[in-house]
């Protein structure tokens, strides 16, 4: 049961002290603030994370979110709930920026194997974009296939194709119509069981109608179950974590199709593979391929060796990435600020107390 849901030797290991303590593993399917719905060995469960996690977590990431394996404490009692006592290392984590300019992070599916990255042969066949979606899905530590949809759309199917192939440095890249369902074939070998997958890609681009194929009818009938919580009160029972008919799981929490960018780190270097193997000719080591003399990688654009919009992407990216990390110390100052007062506040609380006793 639990090797259907992903579960591997190595969470096995993981897990061994909390099988020690009488706790049982799960997988988060759906994530409803601080309380979750969990998959263990013999079904489905509600669970509430602790209050000792909630408090003592620095973060977004020290919560549980869809996809984690966690160590559950069964409900004790009738009416009991199950907690959340632990989160299991993760294999992978997605996560953007939440709407706006707020740069709270949010956690949009964790330990997925392979994201496909969607795009389509008509107007969205965005090369740049394209290599932002690598270079965050290297930065989650899962690994992306693309798949370019519509192939019913383009004269020129394998020309593109191969043009896509030149960004992706090793990635597979599959032409696949999902609506007329041609070259799904291809994707057999992701949807084996205990394979957890998420689709991603622009408005438009198919992931919906990819998805439905996929899924066959199951996901509609899936959202209109009703079943009751502890309150007695009706919720629609919708799962983001949903085994496919081969066995493969797909991980589809709101926003996680249109993943935002949060930070490539890492990712970066992976994408622009061709720029940094000409980089390490550059005289500086921390060169920017921006200002500096004796840069490599302009000289490689200058020679036609390198094409000049794969720099531009790569300095584009860069500065969105420093615009965003910019955001982010401004709000971790806030967020410490407003800590050290209510710091303050509560120790003269404290001694307001103590005087009066
Ligand atoms: P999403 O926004 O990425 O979820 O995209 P949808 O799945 O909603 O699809 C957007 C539009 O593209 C819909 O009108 C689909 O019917 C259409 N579409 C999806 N796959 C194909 C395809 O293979 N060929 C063509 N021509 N249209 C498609
Ligand atoms: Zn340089």
């Amino acid at each position: 049961m639990l090797s259907t849901l992903g579960w591997t030797d190595a969470l096995e290991t993981a897990f061994a002290p909390h099988a020690a303590e009488g706790l049982v593993p799960a997988r988060v399917s759906v994530a409803y603030g601080a309380t979750f719905r969990v998959v263990t060995g013999d079904g489905e469960h509600l669970a509430d994370s602790t209050g000792r996690m909630r408090h003592e977590a620095q973060g977004r990431r020290d919560l549980p979110a869809v996809g984690d394996w966690v160590a559950v404490k069964p409900a004790e009692g009738t009416g009991g709930r199950a907690t959340i006592q632990a989160i299991l290392p993760r294999k992978s984590v997605f996560s953007r920026k939440a709407a706006g300019t707020d740069t709270t992070e949010q956690i949009l599916a964790t330990n997925v194997d392979t994201a496909f990255l969607m795009t389509a042969f008509d107007q969205d066949l965005n090369l740049r974009r394209l290599e932002r979606y690598l270079a965050m899905t290297w930065e989650s530590g899962a690994t992306p296939v693309i798949l370019i949809n519509k192939t019913d759309l383009s004269d020129e199917v394998d020309a593109l194709t191969a043009g896509v192939g030149g960004i992706a440095l090793g990635v597979p890249v599959h032409a696949i119509s999902a609506r007329h369902s041609n070259g799904l074939d291809a994707l057999t070998p992701y949807l084996v069981p205990g394979h957890t997958l998420v689709v991603l890609g622009s408005s438009g681009v198919g992931k919906s109608t990819l998805i439905n194929r996929l899924v066959g009818n199951e996901r509609l009938a899936t959202q209109e179950v009703r079943d009751s919580d502890h309150r007695g009160k009706h919720t629609t029972t919708h799962r983001e974590l949903i085994v496919l008919p081969g066995g493969a799981l797909l991980i589809d929490t709101p926003g996680m199709r249109e993943l935002q960018l949060w930070s490539a780190d890492t990712g970066v270097a992976e994408t622009f593979d061709d720029i940094s193997a000409i980089a390490s000719g550059c005289f500086f080591a921390n060169c920017q391929h921006d200002r500096e003399p004796r840069c490599a990688v302009k000289l490689a654009v200058e020679e036609g060796r390198l094409p000049a919009d794969r720099l531009a992407s790569l300095h584009k990216l860069r500065a969105e990435q420093e615009a965003l990390t910019a955001r982010q110390d401004v709000m971790a100052q806030q967020i410490r600020k407003k800590r050290d007062k209510i710091g303050a506040r509560a120790i003269r609380t404290v001694t307001k107390m103590k005087g009066r006793t």
